[in-house]
């Protein structure tokens, strides 16, 4: 019985520490990693290095409880601790990748590029950026048509 229950902690131990790694000495969840990934990728082809060995932004999924809060960037104003992401647990789930890219390039936004929110619209009422704050009056339209030019335009702030 004893036995049993030490293999039980461990198997949860083993399912907690999975979740997350480490990847330039920055703890990161793992199934953030790709869009870390893609953002690097996207950055360099617009001639913006992010390296996140220099920033050390981590990269966490749980459940924010504010409803409708998607994710969310903390930095330290003072700089002491590395900024932290987090995304909603709840929404990831059923986002999809495109999705998922959306709130990451978002909170990566804030918590790389530092830019605050913007709720510009076009003339069809859709946010022409996307730190556009979810809560404005332009309408989220992020899509595989308008996805270039709208990352173009984040590094281009
Ligand atoms: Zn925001």
């Amino acid at each position: 019985m004893v036995i049993r229950i030490i293999f039980f902690l461990l198997t949860i131990v083993v399912l907690v520490s999975s979740c997350t790694t480490k990847v330039d000495g920055v703890t990161i969840n793992e199934e953030l990693i790709p869009y870390y990934e893609s953002f690097k990728a996207e950055a360099a082809l617009r001639g913006v290095v992010f390296d996140n060995s220099e920033v050390q932004i981590e990269g966490y999924l749980q459940n924010i409880p504010e409803s409708g809060v998607l994710g969310a960037c903390r930095r330290n104003a003072e700089n002491e601790n590395s900024p932290q992401i987090f995304l909603d647990e709840p929404y990831w789930r059923t986002a999809t990748s495109l999705e998922r890219e959306y709130v990451m390039f978002h909170e990566l936004g804030h918590c790389f590029l530092l830019l605050s929110h913007d709720d510009s619209q076009d003339d069809k009422g859709d946010c022409v950026s996307i730190m556009a704050s979810g809560i404005g009056n332009c309408q989220t339209n992020y899509n595989q048509f308008n996805r270039d030019s709208l990352i173009t335009e984040l590094f281009a702030k």
